[in-house]
């Protein structure tokens, strides 16, 4: 990572290469809402298909499932979202703004007041005369209310209380509910894992820092089923396995931290939960994605709640039990802004200055771009051949305008890894030039041998 780094220089960098935009730019944009452009769309796959890659594909013992995201509300009050998924509200009176207290209260004095009742923290807000409003300095603040963040909606054409549903918080729920179907129609044995990826949605009281908090934004969890007093086992396991997927795609282990969350502070379902940290510069330690140990309470909410007997028998010893659950959840969104930062790098090659996004090749957008050194025949066909042979495998960039300099700069900054030339040589040798993106070396490999280099070098 370049010491440069700054959130605004990502936030600009990703609207002139298309990989981020605000939403609804031509409107004046709306806030916290972001769309993902050609680079940015190409990232986040990738991100996603190698989670789904390691923790489905690779592993025998890991099914998937996509589950909708407008469930029955009965799913959220038996998993405690209708009544505890709440932040903590105030109001300040002087400009209207509104905050979530505990945040407030933190950044004026350092306090550590998670887990405070609205009662406590109203007092904090009143009486300690360091928290202020921090657009006008004001101190009259309303009672500290729980806010809850479930996005609310209607089912159908009336809109009562009867039809009211929610976009769903979090992707987990789904998979409990289903985790009878599952288990009755995949032939799974405990210890088995589900996973999937979506949409979630969160009412957030402060989103900001670009796609690291806004208010739709995806998820990718995992529920892996275990037999109890095996949980603390699997708990490792799945923090070190989730710890070596980012180092293992390229992420700086010096800036990935792991998070215990201390006891008296876990959710209500959480008997032990692990973060991992990115130390993004412009916020510090920041969660990336968190590890919990849900114990049994989410099945046993769900059984009590619907009715239905979600115990899993277990044919070798003849017993029934409810599985405890370990959840990996991370959010590939905030995921895809660490990997960007940590890959963006400025530097002097050759007295000349140069942007380029270090991304591991899997992760990379373009995986190749493939560039005739001339327009004219018989160059450009070969190439263009060459091109067309090889754009069913991954995404590949076509380029033939400009000097072969500009060419590799542009395709440095959308994170290319590897330019593949054709020049006047080609025609006699039929060998073209791969120049590596971050060594800048190049080697003269025969035509025909390019696609199996280039799939080597990106599986690494
Ligand atoms: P935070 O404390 O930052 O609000 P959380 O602990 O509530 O996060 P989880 O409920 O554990 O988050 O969700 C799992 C993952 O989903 C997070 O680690 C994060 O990557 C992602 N995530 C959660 N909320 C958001 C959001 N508002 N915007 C983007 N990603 C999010």
């Amino acid at each position: 990572m370049s010491q440069a780094v700054t959130m605004d220089k990502i936030v600009a960098f990703c609207k002139r290469r298309g990989f981020v935009y605000q939403s609804s730019e031509i409107y004046g944009g709306i806030r916290s809402s972001y769309d993902y452009g050609p680079l940015g769309i190409e990232l986040k796959r990738n991100i996603k298909e190698e989670w789904w890659r390691r923790t489905v594909h690779m592993r025998d013992d890991v099914v998937g499932l996509d589950s909708a995201i407008i469930m029955h509300p009965k799913v959220w009050e038996a998993s405690g979202h209708t009544a505890t998924f709440n932040d903590m509200l105030v109001e300040s009176r002087t400009s209207k703004r509104r905050y979530r207290a505990d945040h407030l209260i933190e950044a004026a004095t350092g306090m550590d007041v998670e887990g405070l009742s609205p009662e406590e923290l109203t007092r904090i807000v009143r009486e300690d005369e360091r928290v202020k409003d921090p657009v006008d300095g004001g101190r009259d603040f309303s009672e500290v209310r729980p806010f809850n963040l479930m996005f609310e909606t209607y089912m159908g054409p009336v809109k009562g209380p009867e039809n009211l549903a929610y976009l769903r918080p979090e992707t987990a729920q789904g998979i409990f509910v289903n985790f009878k179907n599952v288990m009755q129609t995949s032939r799974v044995k405990v210890p088995f894992g589900i996973a999937q990826q979506g949409k979630s949605f969160r009412n957030e009281i402060t989103p900001g820092n670009f796609i690291f908090r806004t208010r739709e934004f995806e998820q990718m969890e995992m529920e892996f089923f275990v037999e109890p007093g095996t949980d603390e086992e699997w708990h490792e396991f799945w923090i070190e396995e989730r710890w070596n997927w980012y180092t293992s795609l390229g992420l700086d282990p010096e800036n990935l931290r792991r998070f215990e969350h201390p006891k008296e502070k876990l959710s209500h379902y959480s008997k032990r939960t692990v973060d991992i940290e990115y130390n993004f510069p412009f916020r510090g330690w920041s969660e990336l994605e968190g590890i919990a140990n849900r114990t049994d309470y989410d099945l046993k909410q769900h059984a009590e709640h619907s009715g239905e007997n979600l115990e899993y028998f277990d044919q070798a010893s003849n017993q029934r039990y409810y599985p405890y659950v370990i959840e990996p959840a991370a959010g590939p969104d905030r995921i895809m802004l660490a990997f960007l930062v940590d890959a963006y790098t400025e530097e002097e090659v050759g007295g000349e200055q140069r942007t380029v996004l270090k991304l591991h090749p899997r992760l990379a957008p373009t995986k190749a771009a493939v560039f005739p050194l001339s327009k004219k025949e018989p160059v450009s066909t070969i190439a263009r051949g060459l091109y067309d042979e090889l754009k069913g495998d991954y995404r590949l960039f076509y380029d033939d305008s400009g000097s072969i300099g500009r060419r590799y700069r542009r395709q440095d900054e959308a994170g290319t890894p590897f330019c593949v030339t054709v020049d006047f040589d080609t025609v006699d040798d039929n060998q073209v030039t791969i120049r590596d993106r971050d060594t800048l070396e190049q080697e003269r490999v025969p035509i025909q041998s390019v696609r199996e280099r280039l799939q080597k070098l990106i599986s690494v």
